[in-house]
């Protein structure tokens, strides 16, 4: 199966039902759901050893995505929401444990990533428009403003954990995980469908995958949206359990008189990173992957491999504004571009 397009991934049909899968020994029943959860389309496919084990996994990763989606949304009523105006305040409050384990995981890779992936700057994101359901209209943020929230630094070692109690000793921090959420939620599906006995499956949110085992006798196929048109770039075969994730600015911007203003920051300048159609990060850990493919864009096509290195991140793509294509040598080896293949690809390695 190719999944040929962000928001038409995976287009077996709607709703859970079963279809018969045949090609390793006895054939198997698949199961599908479609649903609609952190702003996007959800798509899981899942192949049970048993099927009425398979129904009651569905169920459990739906429950799961819904609490997820409530429990941490930047700009809606939720715990995320509560904790955020905490912090505002300058208080210490008890949280979700779900939002420390967020936290937590989100620390390391923002040290890791030099700063580049920051889930504090919450506040640029809001200021800059990316808070609402729909896409900004209207005058830029003023430059003050911007300045006054970046000179502020907000970072994730700012925050202090007890337990589940967090505090902040910057009062700026606003936390937004929406640059790495989608990967957590990923992992922690395809935890549950195992959980359920499920070895074979594939989850798409919203563009981002994460697969394991095979579809049969054969590999999930999983294709790279190209970002300046419709159709993909490229296709990659999962080997065991693999996320595929994408960060793009065609995904979520502002214009203003020609120019595209992306929904990813750089918490170094407070603007938008420009300079990146996407980035394209393979790896195991699907929070990884989702965090490292913002980092990218942020780190832009003269530093992303250094970052990616930095990160642990081995196979990963930059596609930049003029469709140019960089990517390490693993992901080289790994992607097979569709035709007619790309004018400009350059394999890069960390210095
Ligand atoms: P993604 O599509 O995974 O790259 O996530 C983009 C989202 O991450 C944005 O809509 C913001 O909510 C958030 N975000 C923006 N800039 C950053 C940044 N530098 N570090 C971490 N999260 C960010
Ligand atoms: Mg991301």
């Amino acid at each position: 199966m190719i999944a040929t397009n962000r928001r038409r991934f995976l287009s077996l049909g709607l709703g859970g039902f079963l279809l018969p899968l045949v090609g390793c020994g006895t054939p198997r029943s698949v199961l599908e759901e479609r649903s609609y959860v952190f702003g996007t389309l959800v798509d899981v496919v899942a192949v049970p050893t048993e099927p009425a084990q398979g129904a009651a996994a569905m169920r459990s990763v739906g429950t799961g995505f819904a609490r997820m989606h409530r429990d941490w949304h930047a700009w809606k009523p939720g715990a995320l929401a509560t904790l955020n105006a905490a912090l505002a305040r300058g208080e210490s409050i008890a949280t979700n444990p779900s939002i420390v384990d967020l936290i937590r995981g989100s620390t390391l890779i923002h040290r890791n990533s030099r700063g580049l992936f920051n889930p504090a700057i919450g506040a640029l994101v809001g200021l800059w428009g990316f808070h609402d359901d729909e896409m900004p209209v209207g005058a830029l943020p003023a430059p003050a403003q911007v300045e006054a929230l970046r000179r502020q630094q907000p970072t994730m070692d700012d925050l202090v954990l007890d337990g589940v109690k967090v505090a902040s000793r910057n009062r700026s921090v606003q936390l937004d995980f929406g640059g790495y959420a989608k990967g957590v939620a990923l992992d922690w599906a395809l935890d549950t469908l195992e959980g359920f006995g499920c070895r074979d499956a594939i989850v798409n949110l919203g563009g981002n995958l994460a697969a394991m085992g095979r579809r049969g006798d054969r590999r999930w196929r999983i294709g790279i949206r190209h970002p300046q048109g419709e159709g993909v770039v490229a296709a990659v075969d999962v080997e065991g359990r693999e996320a595929v994730v994408t960060s793009g600015s065609y995904e979520r911007y502002r214009e203003q008189e020609g120019i595209r203003y992306p929904h990813v920051i750089d918490p170094r300048t407070g603007q938008p990173a420009r300079a990146v159609a996407s980035t394209t990060v393979i790896h195991r850990d699907a929070g990884l992957a989702d965090a490292a493919a913002t980092a990218l864009v942020v780190a832009g096509p003269h530093h992303w491999v250094d970052v990616a290195a930095a990160m642990g991140i081995t196979q990963a793509m930059l596609i930049d504004g003029d469709g140019a294509i960089q990517l390490t040598p693993a992901m080289h080896q790994r992607l097979r571009f569709a035709a007619p293949e790309p004018a400009s690809i350059t394999v890069v390695s960390a210095t």
